[in-house]
């Protein structure tokens, strides 16, 4: 089927089960999913630029504190934290992306500024921030990214002396970010990403999280790696990855989609199969991605229990989804 646009996202995946989700929680998740798919699709059903439609479907992402982003984004060692993010246009290949993002109320624009703004495409902290402020980026203090839940997933990653990959589900309203609740500490991962075909043809992905908690020494994951984390390439697809940043850093899991399809001339639903359940999960590398390529086909694949994810196509037809099944 020929979908002349098309919008998919997630919001992380990991352990995610029906027994601990309640109903009203479910319910959250899916809204915010929904409301994001939805800004994003407007930019694209306006004749918009894939690469806007992505950039403002995780925006609206960033700003929810239920996933692992802007403000509900992980605690580091340090009890601060440190966003990275990135995207990347199909057309042309460029890209823009920051790591370390302490202040600035959403990193996927730090990175959008990168790429239009400099003659580079990774800019760590401090550097970005200067840029951010220089070109007017709104700005939050320690406080806007504070929420109880993450908090205490921190002390729960300080008591086991380990870096985790945090992504709880919400078992209370919004309005409650405290009541969170984790079901298995070991198995939690955040992120959010967008991949977009715009109706001029054009692919675009964008990536942004908080990365894991308890992380150390300025750890960086695969979120603002071109290549690993994100990659747009109008001639094969858009990748968003989310999971396990050192593994998806080692598999370089976004560009070996792009390469299989374009050296091997797969289609988009088996390269995804290839690197989520050949190579990633039997070196323990869970997690999952979104994937469009040039025809408007979406594919969201994971090896986890679950990934939150929708996706919108011009045909109207919307998808949101949590668990396996
Ligand atoms: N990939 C991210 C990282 O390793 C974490 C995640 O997707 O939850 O920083």
């Amino acid at each position: 089927m020929d979908f002349p646009f098309a919008l998919a996202l997630h919001g992380g995946a990991g352990t995610i089960s029906r027994t601990l989700m309640t109903a009203e929680a479910e319910q959250n998740y899916r809204q915010a999913l929904q409301l994001a798919a939805e800004a994003g699709y407007d930019v694209l059903r306006h004749g918009g630029a894939a690469l806007d439609a992505v950039e403002t479907a995780v925006v609206s992402l960033e700003n929810c504190p239920l996933f692992n982003a802007g403000c509900g984004a992980v605690f580091t060692h340090e009890g601060h934290h440190e966003m990275d993010a990135s995207l990347m246009d199909g057309r042309d290949r460029a890209a823009g992306a920051v790591t370390g993002i302490r202040s600035v109320q959403n990193p996927i624009r730090a990175a959008r500024l990168v790429m239009d703004k400099t003659e580079h495409v990774l800019l760590a902290y401090p550097g970005n921030e200067e840029l951010a402020r220089e070109f007017g980026l709104p700005q939050q203090p320690a406080e806007y990214f504070f929420t109880q839940h993450r908090y205490d997933q921190l002390q729960q990653a300080l008591t086991e002396g380990r870096m985790r990959l945090d992504h709880s589900e919400a078992q209370a309203p919004l309005a409650e970010p405290a009541a969170f609740v984790d079901e298995d500490p070991k198995k939690k991962m955040g992120t959010v990403g967008a991949v977009a075909r715009d109706q001029h043809g054009n692919l675009a992905a964008a990536t942004s999280t908080g990365g894991m908690t308890n992380k150390r020494y300025s750890r960086i994951g695969d979120s603002p790696i071109i290549g690993s984390g994100t990659f747009a390439d109008n001639r094969t697809c858009a990748i968003s990855c989310t999971g396990h940043g050192e593994f998806f850093l080692r598999a370089v899991v976004a560009h070996d989609i792009s390469c299989l399809m374009d050296y091997r001339g797969l289609s988009l639903a088996e390269a995804c199969r290839i690197v989520v359940h050949e190579k990633l999960a039997p070196v323990g590398g869970e997690g999952g991605l979104v994937a469009i390529d040039g025809t408007g086909q979406i594919a969201l694949p994971f090896n986890s229990d679950g990934m939150y994810r929708a996706s919108l196509s011009s045909t109207g037809s919307l998808y949101v989804g949590i668990y396996k099944d």
